[in-house]
């Protein structure tokens, strides 16, 4: 039993404080957080260190997989690679997809399939190239088992509550 958060309230600087705290925890490490994480390193490098987010993310996997049991031969994505992990909001970010292939040597390649949907074969390869690249603390190979409210009862403004978002969460090893 690990309890990482002992009160979310507290605007932290850089780094974790004694009982793991952070601003912001996320469960799982698919695209979705891997994309929420990489928005944080942006924000922090645009402020000053009393002003930057940590953040902490907890995976049951050992390692990065965006649906590796499904990356059968030829199969594309059903979305264009315009909506990677950061285009729409910063497309010139070193995480695009568009980077990933110049780094790879495959820019022209990619270019002359005249497509904007990649095999999910390369995406799944952008995305793990992406997880290696982030910053972001990552604990791999634990899994959520609760999230319990840990406010005192005293506490009346239920609405004061909701924005302290107080919590203590609850993972277990692989
Ligand atoms: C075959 C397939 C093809 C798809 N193709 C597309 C596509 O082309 N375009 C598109 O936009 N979407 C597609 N999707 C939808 C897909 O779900 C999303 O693209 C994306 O993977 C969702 O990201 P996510 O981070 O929310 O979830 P996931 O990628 O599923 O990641 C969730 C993560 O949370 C971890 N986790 C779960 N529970 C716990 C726990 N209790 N404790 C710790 N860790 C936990 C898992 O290990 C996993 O790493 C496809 C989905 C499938 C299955």
């Amino acid at each position: 039993m690990d309890e990482l958060i002992e009160d979310g309230g507290r605007r932290l600087v850089v780094g974790d404080r004694a009982g793991g705290e952070v601003d912001i925890l996320g469960i799982g490490f698919g695209s979705s957080n891997l994309s929420l994480a990489i928005a944080i390193e942006e924000f922090n490098d645009r402020h000053p260190a009393g002003r930057r987010l940590t953040a902490r993310f907890v995976d049951v996997r050992r390692q990065f997989g965006w649906h590796d049991g499904m990356l059968l031969p030829g199969a594309t994505m059903q979305i264009s690679f315009l909506k990677d992990l950061v285009s729409l909001r910063t497309p010139t970010s070193p995480f695009t997809f568009l980077n990933y292939l110049q780094e790879q040597g495959r820019l022209s390649d990619f270019i002359n399939l005249k497509t904007f949907f990649p095999t999910r074969r390369e995406f799944h390869g952008y995305l793990s190239w992406a997880s290696l690249l982030s910053n972001v603390a990552v604990r791999a190979a634990d899994i959520l088992r609760a999230i319990t409210d840990e406010q005192p009862a005293s506490q009346p403004d239920h609405h004061a509550n909701q924005q302290r978002l107080p919590a203590a969460i609850r993972t277990d090893p692989r």
